[in-house]
């Protein structure tokens, strides 16, 4: 596929440069969505609480894990509105986040409760900069909040969005550069409604993820089908093109699991991003030299993936890690959802030793 690619890209001005061809662009999508929506809660809902949430959590995870784990919905109860979160302990809403990972959402979510109990009364203004001041929130969380919440035009321009619009376009360079990502929002503004902005918002996201999908455009299913240069010319499948990708850089990380009389050592976390948080004990190749390999699996952070070795530090050895460690025992008795919140990787492996280990070390 070779680049088409000029600038300023001429193809947004050639697909709608017939009057009133945006306005059919627009509509067609309001009624393709209207006819079939998903009945997400944030979407019955105007509340800016209950919206900004459903955004942070969807900011790293997937639709249906925040649904059918139950996520959301035992968040807006435990947390139902600015002030239960902006006063609750910093260490229960990271055990609310639990499981959901890049635990800063949670922390920001909660940092953004406290300004708009602060400064907005526990009421946020319908104002796009007042909504973008808030902790954790960019030109797209912005952008939701104003047209979900409060119905006003407001662009929002995500990963669905782009590669809609990439591929909409016939759209051949990368989309992941800064100026490609200030193309697509200067034409997702020019796109984007005055009236239905809730609907048309909603309409463009979901054609991504239910049409328009990373894996392959079901392009016969599509609204806007007769509007799309990418299906005309048979590029959609390879679009929208990126960058190169940056290289993995692997990673062991040794952890022990100290377990004795029904309870479990964990060390706190250090650094800004892990605060509050709780893990296993890292241990040393020497020290672990002689201990019993339990559980090794692999999981990505960032440009890293990480192989986790985990061992069962012998009682011998224990006292020396309470010595020199900033930890806490915790009793297992009361099951894993008592214990306080933990990286995910140290939970699965707690889970996973906890099951195979549970007859042979005696609890
Ligand atoms: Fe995506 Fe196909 Fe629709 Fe174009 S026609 S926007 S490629 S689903």
């Amino acid at each position: 596929m070779k680049s088409n690619n000029r600038h300023p890209h001429p193809v947004f001005e050639e697909v709608f440069s017939e009057r009133g061809r945006i306005e059919e662009f627009q509509g067609r999508l309001i009624d393709w969505f209207v006819s079939g929506r998903q009945a997400y809660p944030w979407r019955e809902t105007d509340d800016p609480y209950a919206i900004l949430v459903s955004e942070l959590m969807l900011q790293q995870t997937r639709i249906a894990t925040v649904l059918n784990r139950g996520f959301y919905s035992r968040w807006m109860k435990r947390f139902p509105d600015w002030e239960t979160l902006a006063g609750a302990e910093e260490e229960d809403v990271l055990k609310a986040w639990e499981g959901l990972g890049y635990y800063n959402r949670a922390r920001n979510l909660q940092a953004a409760a406290g300004l708009v109990v602060a400064e907005h009364n526990g009421q946020l203004p319908p104002d796009f900069d007042a909504v973008l001041a808030l902790p954790g929130v960019g030109r797209y969380t912005a952008g939701a909040v104003m047209s979900f919440a409060f119905g006003r035009r407001a662009p929002i321009v995500d990963g669905n969005v782009i590669r809609v619009l990439a591929r909409l376009l016939d759209f051949r360079d990368p989309v992941d550069t800064a100026a490609a990502v200030s193309y697509f929002w200067s034409r997702a503004d020019r796109l984007t409604p005055g009236e239905r902005v809730r609907e048309y918002n909603s309409a463009i996201m979901e054609l991504g993820q239910k049409c328009c999908t990373r894996a392959r455009p079901d392009c016969r299913a599509c609204p806007v089908a007769s509007f799309c240069r990418g299906r005309e010319a048979g590029t959609a499948g390879e679009l929208p093109a990126k960058k190169r990708k940056g290289t993995v850089t692997p990673r062991l990380e040794r952890v022990g699991l100290l377990v004795s009389g029904g309870r479990i050592f964990l060390e706190q976390e250090t650094g800004k991003r892990r605060r509050g948080l709780w893990k296993l004990p890292e241990v040393t190749e020497e020290e672990a030299a002689d201990w019993v390999e339990t559980l090794r699996f692999s999981y990505a952070i960032t440009r890293y993936r990480v192989e986790l070795l985990t061992f069962t530090v012998p009682e011998s050895a224990m006292i020396d890690f309470e010595r020199r460690l900033d930890g806490e025992w915790f009793s297992l008795g009361d099951g894993l959802a008592h214990l306080p919140a933990l990286g995910s990787p140290y939970r699965k492996a707690i889970e996973s030793c906890l099951i195979n280990a549970r007859e042979e070390l005696e609890w």
